[in-house]
């Protein structure tokens, strides 16, 4: 497994000099894969990360699901019907697609392709199956994997968030051992188990990804 360097405290300039490049040279964007089984912190992960690196961008997926309390239409999410869903599928607008515990999920391709026109460093949060799709079709993408310090911390969690029906709970840890399993797929494994060692592990690998 790869093991990534300690974070500079300077990752934000380094980061932004990375994106800006020379002022004669075109900027080129970058895709960074962030998967591991629902409820490991992934989502906690990122909100810490964009707090102190705005500059990163979160790509915002369209999904089937229905909302948790809290989640807003066009920011955490587009929540769009299976037959919006579908014509999305039909068209060729997603870059990515899986079905996840019974809801489907996609990205839209047309904001990735803007943001990597633009010289961002977009974040893709998403499933096995998708990282998959994705690594076929931008292996130069850096595709790191977050995993549990255990399946019954990993549970707990998800029961501590407490916005998942008992069905849905159940669904996402049938899932979890598959996508644990896939984990050296990915270039980096990040265990997430003190949240703050984890983020310094995440900026790390980005670090690395920036200077290579
Ligand atoms: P995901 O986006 O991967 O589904 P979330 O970010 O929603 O997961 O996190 C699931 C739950 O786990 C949340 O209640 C979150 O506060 C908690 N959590 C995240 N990281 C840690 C950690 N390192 N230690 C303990 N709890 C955590
Ligand atoms: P949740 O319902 O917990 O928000 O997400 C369930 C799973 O779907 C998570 O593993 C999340 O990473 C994944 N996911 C979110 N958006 C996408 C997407 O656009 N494509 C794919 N393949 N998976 C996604």
């Amino acid at each position: 497994m790869a093991v990534s360097t300690p974070p500079s405290p300077n990752l934000h300039q380094h980061l932004r000099d990375s994106l800006d490049g020379l002022p004669t040279a075109p900027r080129i964007g970058r895709l960074i894969v962030f998967t591991g089984p629902s409820g490991v912190g992934k989502g906690t992960l990122l909100r810490a990360l964009r707090d102190r690196y705005p500059s990163l961008r979160l790509s915002i997926s369209a999904t089937t699901r229905q909302p948790r309390p809290g989640e807003v239409d066009g920011k955490d999410y587009y929540f769009v019907s299976c037959e919006q869903f579908q014509t999305m599928v039909k068209n060729g607008e997603l870059l990515e697609w899986a079905e996840f515990a019974g809801n489907f999920y996609g990205t839209p391709k047309a904001a990735v392709q803007r943001h990597l026109e633009e010289g961002e460093w977009l974040i893709l949060e998403i499933e096995l199956e998708g990282a998959r799709q994705v690594r076929d079709t931008f292996p130069q993408a850096l595709q790191l994997f977050v995993l549990p310090p255990s399946l019954d911390e990993l549970e707990q969690r998800i029961r501590q968030r407490g916005k998942d029906s008992e069905e849905a709970i159940v669904r996402r840890m049938a899932r979890a051992q598959v996508e644990i399993d896939a984990a050296p797929e990915f270039d980096v494994q990040i265990v997430n188990d003190d949240l703050e060692i984890a983020l310094q592990q995440l900026e790390g690998a980005i670090f690395d990804a920036v200077d290579a």
